[in-house]
């Protein structure tokens, strides 16, 4: 058994509470109202953590909470939900809801409004998750014991967890998800039914947008292969990536060791992941990709992705007996602007010499392009233009040809980059071809 985590004390939890959220409270009271801090900052601020944001259930109705503000916004009232502004930061404002929201995208989705804090708490995904302060009471609301599964270092469902699942199987994703990000056990129950066909079920219908959200908070934990291993072991996994459910044991878990020893940086510890697809790099560019697309990766982020793919250094790689013409050759090809990210998952993805190695050509690399090395025909000290006048050659594809085979030549002997020199070479090479 790991130790109980010690939680906060409530003199601290409630001070920790910042002042403009007690002024919301206490404005609601003024109305006759109520208002508790929920969720996630609740869950945070007991583990000792920053919250991130602070969010208010209230037995207001949204109407109500417009009224009793100045500045809302109608983020989501058909839920429940406003926003209130307060000295220009937002604040979301839910009603008591009860159940009957599903997120499967087949229910129509119904709420119904309630006066119980204590149900609302009973809606909620995680006993952690489902815990309440009354601010101005200075009362700690947690009718499922979070407090305690939270310093056992325990994630529970509230309710019956294949029940809670089966409502919402993006629940599945989340418990994943906040095992890595809290670095907490799976109560056995929880753990059944995160495994259990009836919540795959209604996870294959939550949005992909949904699923790239919660792979993208699992890749900022400290250890994401916590998340990624439950998926893997309740088999979720092939339902969003069958190209890594395909993967053997021993190759997926290699790829899991070189997430976490990534920086904290969702998109490269992707990458380190992918890396395992395919035979060949090119392939798992591929299997990456179709994973990406399905998942809503942004552009960017996929073409971060597949880039390191792409130019992974491979296993055997020993960048340190490269000549310089062939890191040269490399470097062209990684583009100057990838270059810290390819050496960063390298480092990531080796141990020992071989990571001492990444470093080293890293540093190479760097101090090439410190002296300006030319990688692209622009780099060349002689344009078109210059070849044209000076070979009286007329314009056409058969420049462009000539200025890559220039950059061939420079890439060898970066010395011949002087225009003289290469209007000689370009001379013979025209020669040659004549
Ligand atoms: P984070 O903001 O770090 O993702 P969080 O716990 O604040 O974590 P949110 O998605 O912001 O998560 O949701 C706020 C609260 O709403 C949660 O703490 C939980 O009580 C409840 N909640 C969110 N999603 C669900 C869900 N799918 N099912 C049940 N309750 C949920
Ligand atoms: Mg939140």
């Amino acid at each position: 058994m790991s130790p109980e985590k010690t939680l906060t004390e409530p003199d601290r939890l409630f001070q920790a509470i910042p002042e403009p959220v007690v002024g919301l409270c206490r404005r609601l009271a003024g109305a006759g109202k109520r208002g508790w801090v929920v969720g996630g900052c609740v869950r945070d601020s007991l583990l000792g953590l920053a919250a991130k944001d602070w969010d208010v259930a209230t037995d207001a109705r949204p109407e109500e909470v417009q009224r009793i503000f100045r500045r809302v916004i109608p983020t989501g009232i058909k839920h429940g939900t406003v926003t209130v502004v307060l000295g220009g930061v937002g604040y979301e404002v839910t009603t008591l809801r009860g159940e009957g929201e599903y997120r499967d995208g087949r229910h129509p989705e119904a709420v119904t409004f309630l006066d119980d804090i204590e149900e609302d708490l009973a809606r909620r995904d995680f006993t952690f998750n489902a815990i309440a302060l009354d601010p101005l009471a200075r009362t700690i609301v947690d009718p499922f014991d979070g407090q305690r599964d939270l310093a056992r270092g325990l994630l529970r469902a509230v309710g019956v967890a294949l029940e809670r699942f089966v409502e919402d199987g993006l629940r599945v994703l989340r418990a994943a998800r906040f095992a890595a990000a809290l670095e907490c056990e799976v109560e056995a129950s929880t753990l059944r039914a995160m495994a259990a066909p009836e919540a795959h079920r209604t996870l294959a219908k939550v949005s992909p947008e949904r699923v790239h959200d919660e792979w993208q908070k699992a890749m900022k934990a400290r250890r994401p292969s916590i998340a990624f291993s439950l998926m893997r072991s309740t088999e979720v996994l092939p339902l969003h990536a069958p190209e890594l459910a395909s993967l053997a044991d021993d190759v997926y878990a290699r790829g899991l060791e070189r997430i976490d020893r990534c920086p904290s940086d969702p998109p490269l510890r992707l990458a380190a992941l992918c890396l395992e697809l395919g035979d060949t790099p090119t392939l798992g560019a591929d299997e990456a990709e179709a994973l990406l697309r399905r998942l809503r990766f942004s552009n960017d982020d996929r073409n971060r992705i597949l880039h390191l793919v792409r130019h992974q250094l491979a296993e055997g790689d020993a960048p340190s007996s490269w000549s310089d013409a062939a890191l040269r050759r490399w470097l062209r090809a990684v583009t100057p602007s990838r270059l810290d990210d390819v050496v960063t998952l390298a480092e990531a993805s080796r141990e020992g010499d071989a990571k001492a190695e990444a470093s080293a050509l890293g540093a190479r690399a760097r101090a090439m392009l410190a002296e300006g090395v030319a990688l692209e025909t622009r780099d060349l000290a002689v344009r078109g233009k210059d070849l044209m006048q000076a070979l009286e050659l007329s314009p056409g594809r058969h420049i462009g040809e000539l200025l890559e085979a220039l950059l061939e030549r420079v890439l060898d002997e970066p010395s011949l980059n002087q225009a003289e020199r290469l209007i000689e070479v370009a001379r013979g090479l025209r020669g040659g071809a004549a």
